[in-house]
């Protein structure tokens, strides 16, 4: 570890660091050891109109500056991240546990990514010229205002970005509340942005539990909320927002359907639920946990799965020989260890694991189950936990019938040679983002975002622009206005 973790105060505002110990204490806990390495402290109304008056203020001036120059900060900041890597990523895995191997590549350039691309897409923005007869319209595309963007505890580093970097492209400014179980990574992206050439009060963050995320979203002055979390916090937060009709991102959690034909590659296959169920030990919203596996590849499927699970390299996150990390809370393993006894009394077959590693930390084996029904409670509830369901199936029109009985629809996959059916299946599944012989893939190229209760609106590509802007219309007459009387 190349530096202290304690940040110089649990708040950025204004381009500072801001403390105020009369907030409630956030412990910062190093899930692989289960010891404390920072204390922050939730912000105060002081510290919450501090910070939306700082947006504010800087919003209005940043809204002036050419796109071209807000790209161009932008740019800046990703190529400091890009420099930073290996820092950051050491801090998104004391906040995470996320094994450095994986952050390396994952966390800090995905952030860099996306700070890049927006960077890139901002002097492209533009409003229309709509030609009716001798008249004419003009459009403007012109920023919401102040946004408010709340992180879970996944991605923090990327989360982070994903929400700043079109929002800043589009003119508007940031307050960030982070997951209160990983404080720490948004700091540093608050420090780069100034650092890139950011006013100070574009992009700040503030501290707390859900309490302080919800005065954030019903304040007058935010204009737009983007949240990444659960789907019941999303229903809250949606609500509070729908009071003041503010625009709103959800990006909630899934159940997501990975069906695997019988002619399909098996190792890739393999390999596909693997990233979707064990990378960053399950933590992903987008994770394919319901693996529908056609009947006659069921068994060779598990017994390559298992085969492959021996390569686990559980331990030291900061090793980076190590690639497989710990849950990120004592809590987020209390409720997986539930929901693996559930699987175990529901009467689905444990194929692996099941157990909690042995030594410090939070460490859960992954954990496989076998001859799991629909109406089990594993298969319908979204655990976050290294715990993959594997269900038989019989048809293709079975199999997409299954996948499509669920509330969410987030992330949907499909294993087969067969590119017709691969297509045609695809089609028909109920999800945002969808895979080919592949798993969970997320350019920022591409848009993000789920339908049905997994959410509203999309992140990165230039969809996003439409979640971070609105558009006006101005009716030009060149004539005489005709009226009735
Ligand atoms: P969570 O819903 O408990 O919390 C998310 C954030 O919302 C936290 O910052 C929390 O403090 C805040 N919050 C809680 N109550 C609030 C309220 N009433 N008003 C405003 N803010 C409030 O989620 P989590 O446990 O941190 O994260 C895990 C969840 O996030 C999973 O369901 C996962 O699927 C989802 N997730 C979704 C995506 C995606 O892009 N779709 C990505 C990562 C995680």
């Amino acid at each position: 570890m190349s530096y202290d973790p304690q940040p110089a105060g649990s708040h950025y505002i204004g381009g500072a660091y801001v403390e105020d110990k009369a907030g409630a204490e956030i412990a910062v806990i190093y899930p692989a050891t289960g010891k404390r390495i920072a204390t922050l402290h939730a912000a105060t109304p002081a510290v919450i109109e501090q910070a939306l008056a700082a947006a504010e203020a800087a919003q209005k001036d940043w809204a002036k500056w050419s796109p071209r120059e807000r790209g161009r900060v932008l740019t800046r900041a990703a190529q400091i991240m890009r420099e930073r890597n290996r820092e950051l990523s050491e801090l998104e895995t004391l906040d995470t546990g996320k094994p450095l191997q994986e952050t390396l590549v994952a966390d800090a350039t995905s952030g860099s990514d996306a700070l890049e691309y927006f960077g890139g897409l901002a002097a492209t923005l533009t409003g229309e010229h709509i030609q009716l007869g001798d008249d004419w319209v003009y459009t403007i595309r012109e920023p919401l205002g102040v946004c408010v963007g709340i992180g879970a505890w996944n991605y923090p580093t990327q989360i982070a970005c994903w929400k700043t970097a079109p929002a800043l492209a589009c003119g508007n400014a940031m307050v960030f509340k982070p997951s209160e179980t990983t404080p720490l990574c948004a700091l540093k992206i608050a420090e780069i942005m100034v650092e890139a050439g950011a006013p100070a009060g574009l992009f700040n963050v503030v501290q707390g539990y859900g309490e302080v995320g919800a005065s954030l979203v019903t304040d007058p002055r935010v204009a737009k909320v983007s949240l990444t979390g659960s789907a019941p916090t999303g229903k809250k937060v949606y609500a509070a927002a729908a009071g003041e009709m503010k625009h709103v991102t959800m990006e909630l959690g899934g159940k997501s359907p990975l069906i695997v034909f019988d002619d399909a590659e098996l190792d890739n296959a393999v390999g596909g639920a693997i990233l979707g169920n064990f990378y960053s030990s399950g933590q992903i919203c987008s994770n394919g946990t319901r693996v529908f596996v056609q009947r006659d590849l069921v068994e060779p499927f598990l017994d390559r799965l298992k085969e492959r699970l021996g390569g686990v390299v559980a331990g030291d996150p900061m090793d980076e020989a190590v690639n497989y990390g710990p849950m990120v809370s004592e809590k987020q393993m209390r409720i997986v260890q539930e929901f693996i006894r559930k699987g175990k009394d529901e009467g689905a077959r444990l194929v692996t694991g099941g157990g909690q590693m042995a030594g410090a930390g939070f460490f859960l084996e992954p954990t496989v189950f076998a001859d799991v029904t629909d109406d089990m409670t594993i298969a319908r509830e979204e655990i976050f936990g290294p715990v993959m369901s594997v269900l038989a199936f019989d048809t293709e029109e079975e199999a997409i019938t299954r996948a499509n009985a669920t509330p969410y629809g987030l992330s949907a996959g499909v294993f087969t040679r067969d590119i017709s059916r691969a297509h045609r299946v695809i089609r028909q599944l109920e999800a945002g983002s969808c895979f080919i012989n592949s798993y969970n893939d997320a350019p920022v190229e591409a848009p993000f975002g789920g339908v049905k209760a997994s959410g509203v609106g999309r992140e990165n590509s230039k969809e996003a622009i439409n979640h971070y802007s609105q558009v006006r219309s101005v009716y030009v007459r060149m004539g005489d206005v005709e009226a009735p009387f």
